[in-house]
């Protein structure tokens, strides 16, 4: 019977070079936690929250003011748990919530979002968290939860930071909340001209990693909105500028031992992908469609970088 078994078995193999870039990967449900993990990425370089929260139906502050907060948490902890399982030992990078006031619009509790002129520039990611702290407190306690279950490999990623006293502000609170700053990672999504030309400052504050959002980082350096057709021609993550920042960024990361990885979609490109290999990046996270071809890339730009290196000797 156990010969029968293992020729009913499907034979599961993933071809996977060796590459000193990390390779990690995007995951936005829990559901794709299994899959994810079937790519052997070295991590999740981006948990959005944001489909999840999607997914029950009722925003946020819905639960809030109806004192369901505990539902809520439970929720949080059992969406993040699934992932942070799947990948353990494998750090899972968690970013706290970043939705522009129109995306929960259509949800229960949707109609009290406010209506801004300009969601992209507004109250989002890190702002929305400061102001809300008492959803950010949630959060915060569900990150506490997670590492009292064991999954030290959580760690958490501020979005849309400008300026370094967010996330000295933002770190102040989790202190509040009981996390041991010493035991979880702490890094932000560097998705703003701001935090990029302001990285040392981020540096000396303790960030454990950076991860350029560069969806936003573009839009943002470009002033091209990413939803808008009318200038989507403008719009390129290749452009001298935004390459500028990031080099910048990663030159400095690199130099302090701070870690650098890149969860725009970006970094599925392969001419993006080959430069950030060359500049020194240490991880490069993909959707999971595209883990296996950024791994190919990335590859062969260290072969290549190692053949040359070796012939100049
Ligand atoms: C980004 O801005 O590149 C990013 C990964 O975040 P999002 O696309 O969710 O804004
Ligand atoms: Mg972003």
């Amino acid at each position: 019977p156990k010969a029968a078994e293992a020729a009913a078995s499907p034979v599961s193999f993933v071809y996977k070079p060796i590459t000193a870039t990390e390779i990690k990967v995007n995951v936005s449900m829990a559901e794709a936690a299994e899959q994810a993990a079937a790519t052997l990425a070295d991590g999740v370089g981006l948990l959005r929250i944001e489909h999840m929260i999607l997914g029950l139906g009722k925003t946020p502050r819905y639960y809030i003011n109806a004192g369901k907060e505990d539902e809520y948490l439970d929720e949080l902890v059992g969406g993040v748990r699934t992932v942070a399982e799947a990948f353990y030992p494998k750090p899972v990078w968690v970013r706290t919530l970043d939705a522009p006031t129109d995306e929960f619009r259509g949800m229960e509790g949707g109609e009290n979002e406010p209506h801004e002129h300009n969601p992209m520039l507004g109250w989002r990611g890190i702002r929305r968290d400061l102001t809300e702290t008492d959803h950010f407190r949630l959060e915060m306690r569900a990150f506490k939860k997670l590492h009292e279950m064991g999954l030290s490999n959580v760690g958490i990623m501020l979005p849309l930071v400008q300026h370094v006293s967010e996330f000295q502000r933002a770190k102040a609170l989790m202190v509040e909340e009981g996390l041991d700053l010493e035991k979880i990672d702490v890094g932000i999504m560097v998705e703003t001209p701001g935090a990029a030309l302001t990285i040392d400052d981020f540096i000396e504050d303790g960030i454990d990693f950076v991860s350029f959002g560069t969806n936003d980082l573009t839009q943002y350096t470009l002033a091209v909105d990413r939803n808008n057709q009318n200038v989507a021609y403008l719009y390129t993550e290749l452009h001298p500028a935004v390459l500028t920042l990031i080099e910048y960024v990663v030159e400095r990361c690199n130099r302090a031992g701070v870690t650098t990885s890149i969860c725009g979609q970006a970094g599925s490109y392969p001419e993006m992908a080959k430069r950030l290999v060359e500049i020194g990046i240490t991880s490069i996270s993909a959707n999971i469609d595209a883990v296996a071809t950024v791994r190919e890339t990335v590859a062969r730009a260290e072969q290549i970088i190692m053949l040359r290196a070796a012939r100049e000797e």
